[in-house]
C-alpha cells in the first residue's frame, strides 16, 4: 500500500511533502527504474541537482507518470559555477528544460560559494514571476544563512543540510525556525554509514517498535519537525523509508537518540573545510 506523506507549510504558504526521494548518485537508468516505483510507493517530492547529471532522466521518468503535475514536488539545485545574477537565470532555464517542466517547486543554491548573492536576487525574481514556487539554500552554515537573510527580501523557505543521528543540527534548526526556514535533511541515513545503520541504541528502539532501524531514524527526524530526502533504489527500502507516519517514538527514545550527536560532518562533504572548495574547483 502506498504511504501518505504529510506536508509541511513553507514560509510562503507552499505545501512541501515532509519526506522525499533523493536521486544523488543514481544513474539515468536507475532514475528511470526508480521513479515509477517511488511514485507508486507514495513519494511525491523528488530531489535532484544540476550537478547530479540526471535531470533529463528525471524529466523522462516524470513525463511517463500519470501522477498530476500539481501533486508532484520537484526540487533541483543551482551549481556554484553558475552563480551570479545572469548565469543563474540561464542555469535555471537549462534545468527546467532538462526536467521538461514549465515551473519548478523548489530551487536551492547548492553550495554557499562564489556570487550567491547575485544568484539569490535572480531567484527572488523567478519566484515573483511564478516560475518557481519556493526558493531556498543548501549547505549554508549558520553565519552564511544569517547574512543572506539579513540582506535580502525573501527568506529561504528551506535550508538543506546534512542531518542524521551523528550530526543532528539542533542549533541550526532553532536558528532556521526563528526565521521561518525549514531544515531539510540530506543524508538522513548517514549516506549508508554502517556505524549509524548498525548502532545498538537505534537497533534496540527499532526492535521495541517492530520497525527497521532506518525507519527509526526517519521517524526521529519527522518527530523533530525536520523534513528529509532519503535515497534508495530498492523497492522494499523505498516503501519502508516512506512508512514512518504511523508510529511514534517516546520522549525517552527521542532523548536517547539526541545523545548520539557528534556534531560533525559524517563523510567527505564538509562545506566549511577549504579543501572541499579546492576539490570542487577542480571539477568541470
Ligand atoms: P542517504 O542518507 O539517503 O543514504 C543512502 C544510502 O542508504 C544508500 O546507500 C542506500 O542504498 C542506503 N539505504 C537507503 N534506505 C535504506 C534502508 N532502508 N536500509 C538500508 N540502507 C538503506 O544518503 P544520500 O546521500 O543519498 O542523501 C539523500 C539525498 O539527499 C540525496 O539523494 C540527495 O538528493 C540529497 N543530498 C544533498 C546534498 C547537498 O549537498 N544538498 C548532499 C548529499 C545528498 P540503496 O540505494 O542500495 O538502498
Amino acid at each position: 500500500m502506498a504511504a501518505t506523506v504529510p506536508a509541511i507549510t513553507l514560509n510562503n504558504g507552499v505545501q512541501m511533502p515532509k519526506l522525499g526521494l533523493g536521486v544523488f548518485q543514481m544513474s539515468d537508468q536507475e532514475v528511470l527504474d526508480t521513479i515509477p516505483v517511488a511514485l507508486d510507493a507514495g513519494y511525491r517530492l523528488i530531489d535532484t541537482a544540476s550537478r547530479y547529471y540526471n535531470e533529463k532522466a528525471l524529466g523522462q521518468a516524470l513525463a511517463r507518470t500519470d501522477v498530476a503535475r500539481e501533486e508532484l514536488f520537484v526540487t533541483t539545485k543551482l551549481w556554484f559555477k553558475d552563480h551570479g545574477y545572469k548565469q543563474t537565470k540561464e542555469a535555471f532555464q537549462v534545468s527546467l528544460d532538462n526536467l521538461g517542466l514549465d515551473y519548478l517547486d523548489l530551487y536551492l543554491i547548492h553550495q554557499p560559494f562564489g556570487d550567491y548573492y547575485g544568484s539569490w536576487r535572480a531567484m527572488e525574481e523567478l519566484l515573483d514571476e511564478g516560475r518557481i514556487r519556493a526558493i531556498g539554500v543548501s549547505n549554508f552554515f549558520d553565519d552564511r544563512y544569517a547574512d543572506l537573510v539579513a540582506h535580502h527580501r525573501v527568506v529561504p523557505a528551506v535550508n538543506q543540510r546534512e542531518t542524521h543521528p551523528f550530526n543532528q543540527q539542533t542549533a541550526t534548526q532553532e536558528l532556521l525556525a526563528k526565521h521561518g526556514t525549514v531544515l531539510q535533511a540530506w543524508g538522513p541515513l548517514g549516506q549508508g554509514n554502517p556505524e549509524i545503520l548498525g548502532h545498538p541504541v537505534l537497533a534496540e528502539i527499532a526492535e521495541a517498535h517492530g520497525r527497521s532501524l532506518p525507519q527509526v531514524i526517519l521517524r526521529w527526524l519527522v518527530q523533530r519537525g525536520v523534513a528529509l530526502v532519503a535515497k534508495s533504489t530498492r523497492i522494499e527500502r523505498l516503501r519502508q523509508n516512506a512508512a514512518v507516519f504511523d508510529f511514534e517514538l517516546t520522549d525517552e527514545e527521542m532523548a536517547r537518540i539526541a545523545a548520539l550527536d557528534q556534531r560533525k560532518a559524517g563523510g567527505e562533504f564538509d562545506h566549511r573545510d577549504p579543501r572541499m572548495l579546492e576539490l570542487l574547483l577542480t571539477l568541470d
